[in-house]
């Protein structure tokens, strides 16, 4: 029997985290991480490689709130990954029962509620310092401040981690993988590692994909390549795409806001989905995300119609329509109003992540072949879960994961429809050029 070996395509939160929580386990195992960007890169593809993420416990799920919880924990208590994290706390508007029912959660986990509260619009004004006072609160009651939440360097943690796992053993290869290498020569053997675009070969006797967006494309060339229909990725998943934009504040204006803590708003449908903003940076730029979801549908080399990022090696990640530019200053407009309106926001960029219909995680076998695994998706909320997402890819490995959330993240499970949904990516990215 070969000694367990392991190539993962992907150094993004999941992939990362995976070689990470491999080699610790398996110190002298042979871990090999791949991405198509080298991890010093000053500008990355990856959803995960950004200025800031979120890095909440507020969830309407039990289960995501009780990982969240944990997650934190590190974040907050590890030496590796605390220098990464700010505790800003979390200002969350929603026209929903969402305080209450995070609050509930905390409570049903055992967790001390001593830091959240479920204030009434007119007093929430007044938090902060007032910085929320010209936000939209349309249809809303009660506004969730939570003060454990907060965010991380999300890019400083990515790299650092990196850093981490290679000088724990890891082997980082920069290069693109082209398809995947199989023991039959219609991919009907196990799969047996990875051919780059160069024509090299890594072999391992695990292949995990934690390739985010790019996952439906990849699989779509394996389905070509081996005339296997069932390596495609379907319903499970699809690319999709949500602004973001930077302004760079003033001296003034930043002390102003020195103690901002994250703001989420979920709309009202008629406003598209939830859109937020992030505290300052190190040199002071303060962060949005828009309000609008996208696809991007194109026909493969297959024929097959599917969602994918751009094709140029970046996603053309930094050209974003008007449109979009406009997404992110009505989000400006959403949470700051008036005041908000003399500041520059510069930089945009288009993150493309890959969404799966019930929001979960997929954290499996592949059903196509032995050897191959899954470990990416959700529903853009995957960040916060970096330090211990690895620890679940590794017990699924073992086949240890637990039987619900080896049920839930699984390959094969059923779908949910996503017709009726409203926050879903229905537009097309052509249809905002
Ligand atoms: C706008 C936006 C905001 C978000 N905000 C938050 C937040 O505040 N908090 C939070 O918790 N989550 C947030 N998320 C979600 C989070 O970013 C994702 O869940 C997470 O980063 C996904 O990680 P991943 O490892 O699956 O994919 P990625 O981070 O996208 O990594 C995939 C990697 O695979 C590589 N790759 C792909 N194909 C190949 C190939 N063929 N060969 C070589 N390499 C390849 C890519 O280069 C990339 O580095 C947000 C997402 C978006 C889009």
């Amino acid at each position: 029997m070969a000694q367990p070996s392991y190539v993962i395509v992907g150094a993004g939160v999941f992939g990362t985290s995976t070689a990470l929580h491999l080699i610790t386990k398996f110190p002298d195992a042979s871990v090999t991480l791949v991405d198509r960007n080298g991890p010093a890169e000053p500008s990355r593809v990856a959803a995960s490689w950004d200025w800031n993420k979120v890095v909440r416990a507020d969830y309407r799920d039990a289960t995501y709130c009780a990982l969240a919880l944990a997650a934190q924990d590190v974040w907050r208590q590890d030496p590796l990954w605390a220098p990464f994290f700010r505790q800003s706390g979390i200002f969350w508007i929603s026209p929903t029962a969402f305080a209450s029912e995070v609050v509930g959660n905390y409570k049903k986990l055992g967790r001390d509620t001593g830091g959240l509260a479920e204030v009434p619009v007119e007093e929430a004004k007044k938090e902060f310092g007032g910085l929320f006072r010209e936000a939209e609160y349309e249809g809303v009651r009660r506004v969730l401040v939570n003060t454990t939440s907060g965010w991380a360097d999300a890019k400083g943690a990515l790299r650092r981690v990196t850093e981490r796992a290679v000088e724990l053993g890891v082997r980082f290869v920069t290069g693109e993988v082209e398809g995947l290498v199989f023991e039959g020569e219609k991919g009907e053997g196990a799969c047996v590692g990875v051919k780059m675009r160069d024509g090299e070969r890594i072999e391992a006797t695990h292949t995990i994909l934690s390739t985010g967006a790019y996952t439906p494309k990849l699989l779509d060339g394996v389905a070509a390549a081996t005339g296997r229909d069932e390596f495609l990725v379907g319903e499970r998943m699809l690319a999709a795409g949500v602004t973001t934009g930077l302004a760079q504040l003033d001296d003034e204006t930043a002390k102003e806001f020195a103690g901002m803590p994250v703001c989420i708003q979920e709309n009202p449908p008629h406003r598209g989905a939830d859109n937020g903003s992030l505290p300052l940076t190190a040199d002071n730029k303060l962060k949005w995300w828009g309000q609008t979801i996208f696809r991007n549908t194109q026909t493969m080399p297959s024929g097959r119609q599917i969602s994918a990022p751009p094709a140029p090696s970046d996603y053309a990640q930094w050209k974003v329509p008007d449109t979009l530019i406009e997404d992110i200053r009505l989000a400006n407009q959403f949470t700051f109003g008036k005041r908000g309106e003399a500041w520059e926001i510069k930089e945009h960029r288009i993150c493309w992540d890959a969404w799966a219909p019930s929001g979960d995680f997929i954290i499996s076998p592949h059903s196509a072949a032995k050897g191959l695994y899954v470990a990416t998706a959700g529903s853009f909320h995957g960040f916060k879960f970096f330090p211990i997402i690895g620890s679940y890819v590794v017990q699924m490995l073992e086949g240890t994961l637990e039987p619900d959330l080896a049920k839930r993240w699984a390959w094969d499970r059923e779908i949910p429809d996503v017709s009726k949904k409203t926050f879903w990516p229905w537009t097309e990215l052509k249809d905002l050029m």
